[in-house]
């Protein structure tokens, strides 16, 4: 954890998900060098996966429904509290084929960001993660009946 602390602090204004992302584009991109190539359905050449942070209202009320209209189906990574004041429209989306994600009971981020500084990734132990996920998925069971 120190190590990477320091090596993101070598760039302030680069979020670290940006970093994380590369990082899996990288290693996906390494693997599939490796891999037997994959046909894609009806000739496709490429696939976008699309996927959005926290159960937003926004993205239940209004995002659902414009995907929906376009045939596009996303993945949202809920937060229980929120996903609580729209639980309806979520079940909706669902229903309508879009994916629900495990996000995490908190939204914790790199300590880069003052709003993520009492709850920073960098004080994160694999054991606080995996309860934080555990803790998620027990809370969106209760509320999802
Ligand atoms: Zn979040």
């Amino acid at each position: 954890m120190i190590h990477s602390k320091t090596r993101l602090k070598k760039y302030p204004g680069l979020p670290g998900y940006f970093l994380l992302a590369l990082l899996v584009l990288l290693k996906n991109a390494s693997a599939q060098q490796d891999s037997v190539a994959y046909p894609w359905p009806e000739g496709k050449r490429a696939a976008i996966s699309l996927s959005f942070d926290d159960a937003r209202e926004s993205q239940v009320i209004v995002g659902t429904k414009l995907l929906d209209q376009y045939g596009i189906k996303a993945t949202f990574y809920v937060v229980p509290s929120t996903m609580q004041r729209q639980l309806a429209g979520w079940k909706a989306a669902v229903a309508s084929g879009h994916e629900i994600g495990n996000h995490s009971l908190t939204h914790p981020c790199m300590e880069n960001f003052d709003w993520s500084r009492s709850n920073a990734l960098e004080n994160y132990s694999l054991k606080t993660m995996k309860k934080n996920i555990q803790d998620c998925t027990k809370k969106s069971k209760s509320c999802w009946g």
